[in-house]
């Protein structure tokens, strides 16, 4: 195995252990008040049929609206 091989290695284990934190916390970096998902950024709670659509989300509609702009 040459040096190349080794990086190779490197990198697809970082990006497995990545995908496996990903997939055991899909929304670690929500916002919570409470137990209620909050947009991250105005702190007011994320309207039920955004999450349903976008389980994910971490902003209000407004809010990522503002950030996608
Ligand atoms: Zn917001």
């Amino acid at each position: 195995m040459d040096a190349a091989d080794r990086a190779d290695d490197v990198i697809q284990g970082a990006v497995d252990r990545a995908l496996e934190n990903h997939a055991r916390r899909p929304t670690g970096r929500q916002c919570t008040d409470g137990g209620v998902v909050i947009c991250c950024d105005c702190e007011e709670p994320i309207d039920l049929r955004r999450l349903a659509a976008v389980p994910t989300a971490t902003r209000c509609a407004g809010c990522q609206g503002v950030a996608e702009r």
